[in-house]
């Protein structure tokens, strides 16, 4: 083969390797391999000692050529690759501002709780303090202070937790009663919002454990009108809008009179609906003026002052209010149920 011949299939293999080459440290072994002091075009130059004199000129051309012709295919091949690393790394790096932003799930209160923190918003503003007493409480605060007979229902063993003879879990919060009389001088105004608890088979509507507001007034000349008025008032401010009250004669052992009260429907607003069967009304507690045994019994003279007291459920007004046909969805923390409201 001569050296002309020679040097074509060194430019032909040369030029398709730095073609192919997909990285810098690719193109450096190149170099190398064609350029370098020991590269195969360096060694080509070393054979014009044996040529003529007339092929000497023109082969040293023609390896020069393809020197400088490879070392700028080198250069360029570079340069295309450095700018395709870069625009990888760019559109690797590249923030998409049109993309929707991430859904960060942020808690609430549960509806129970809403619920409570209205009832006790609205009572504060009426001038009511709320107190805390015990869900573990003393028989003799949870029946026996409330003038309970000792063969009345409640009592039995069936119907509440017994923790031992003396102890059970309160089974409505109108045992704070005698836990705040005894201390303070009238005139008071006392609430109380929490759990309370009965032994009760569960199902849709009975549970064994639920929560109730509990609330109190005593002073000079207090009547069925006070209770009256200060019902109203809340279940105005509860349900915003005009509501009517109305009390129904009823029996409870720590009233005299009792009623069970009841208010005008917030969702027909006394027309008559499926949920209030009609009747546009919506019974919601118990209330009446308190026993004058009750007062005696926390030494209040029940000659000098009188009191009303009411309660009643919580769970039952959202219930109303957002058509929940079933207590339990209330304590089981289903985040498909919760969502809705
Ligand atoms: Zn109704």
């Amino acid at each position: 083969m001569s050296g002309k011949d020679e040097l074509v299939g060194i430019r032909t293999a040369a030029l398709g390797k730095v073609q192919a080459a997909e990285s810098s440290a690719q193109l450096d072994e190149i170099d190398t391999q064609y350029l370098g002091r020991k590269g195969e075009l360096t060694l080509q130059l070393r054979r014009i000692g044996s040529l003529s004199q007339d092929e000497r000129k023109d082969f040293g051309q023609s390896v020069n050529d393809i020197k400088a012709e490879l070392s700028e295919a080198i250069a360029q091949r570079r340069q295309a690759l450095d700018a395709g690393e870069s625009k990888a790394k760019l559109a690797a790096e590249a923030v998409d501002v049109t993309l929707p932003g991430r859904f960060y799930q942020t808690g609430r209160p549960h509806i129970l709780i809403e619920t409570i923190e209205k009832i006790k918003r609205i009572f504060i503003g009426l001038g009511y303090e709320f107190v805390e007493t015990p869900e573990i409480e003393d028989y003799k605060y949870n029946f026996e202070a409330l003038n309970y007979p000792p063969e009345h229902p409640a009592m039995d063993e069936q119907m509440s937790f017994y923790i031992n003879d003396d102890v059970l879990l309160r089974t409505h919060t109108t045992a704070y009663q005698h836990r705040v009389m005894p201390y303070r001088k009238p005139p008071m105004r006392v609430a109380t919002i929490g759990k309370t608890y009965r032994y009760e088979n569960v199902d849709a509507t009975h549970g064994h454990t639920f929560h109730q507001v509990d609330c109190f007034a005593i002073d000079h000349d207090i009547s069925l009108t006070d209770l009256k008025g200060t019902i109203q008032q809340f279940a105005v401010e509860m349900f915003g809008m005009d509501v009517n009250v109305r009390f129904r004669p009823d029996f409870f052992p720590f009233v005299e009179p009792g009623a069970e009260f009841a208010v005008t429907c917030f969702l027909c607003k006394g027309e008559g609906c499926g949920v209030c069967k009609g009747s546009g009304w919506l019974e919601l507690g118990g209330a009446g003026l308190i026993h004058p045994n009750i007062l005696e019994k926390a030494g209040i003279d029940s000659e000098e002052y009188t009191g009303f007291a009411f309660g009643f459920g919580i769970e039952r007004m959202p219930m109303l209010e957002h058509g929940i046909k079933d207590l339990r969805l209330f304590m089981e923390n289903d985040l498909r149920f919760l969502r809705q409201l």
